[in-house]
């Protein structure tokens, strides 16, 4: 199974060492060609209005939302989770908008600019997921088709909608693969 990873910019490269290390062949993704035969597709952590700039400049934002409509899966970290969004509160900055999500930007507050949390997600058994969290943002609000898979209080910080995963926080920074296994199982049908 192919999965490619969105290299314009941010947490490419470790997104790419997950994915190979749950078996999955890992490319990276700088033009729209390299979209044609993925099953799957990774935006990773970063600068979501960098991203979003390069993603229409070099002719990517179109073709992804081609890709999606054709049943190519899509997993947002972070940044990719804001690129994802329909809304981004108080900002009008390029987006893929195919998530139907509000996010808010650097949303935990300066004073927690950079923390760790414990999250219990009942899809990954009792074990919780250690989630690194980097001037993350958060889902406000969610439309009905929107699955909550995790939240920190009242902020969602994991969800999916059909094809479309995200979560607010980066599981390719710590050891624990279950969200890229989670994914690989969103493209075979298995989850
Ligand atoms: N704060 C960044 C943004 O708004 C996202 C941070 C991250 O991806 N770690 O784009």
């Amino acid at each position: 199974m192919k999965i490619g990873v969105l290299a314009l910019q941010g947490a490419f490269r470790e997104h790419r060492w997950m994915l190979e290390r749950c078996g999955a062949e890992a490319v990276e993704v700088r033009k729209p060609e390299d979209l044609d035969d993925l099953a799957g597709l990774v935006i990773p952590g970063g600068e979501s209005t960098t991203i979003g700039k390069l993603l229409v400049e070099w002719g990517l934002m179109d073709k992804i939302r081609t890709r999606a409509a054709a049943g190519m899966a899509i997993y947002g970290t972070c940044a990719g989770m804001i690129l994802l969004a329909r809304e981004i509160v108080g900002s009008d900055q390029p987006r893929l908008g195919l998530m139907d999500v509000a996010v808010r930007r650097n949303a935990f507050g300066r004073q927690r600019e950079s923390f760790e949390a414990d999250l219990k997600v009942p899809e990954f058994g009792a074990e919780p997921v250690r989630a690194v969290f980097i001037r993350a943002p958060y889902i406000e609000s969610a439309g009905p088709g929107v699955k909550i898979m995790a939240a920190v209080g009242d902020h969602i910080v994991i969800a999916r909608q059909g094809n479309l995963l995200a979560t607010a926080f980066h599981p390719e920074l710590t050891n624990d693969d279950r969200i890229h296994k989670y994914f690989i199982e969103m493209i075979q049908g298995k989850a």
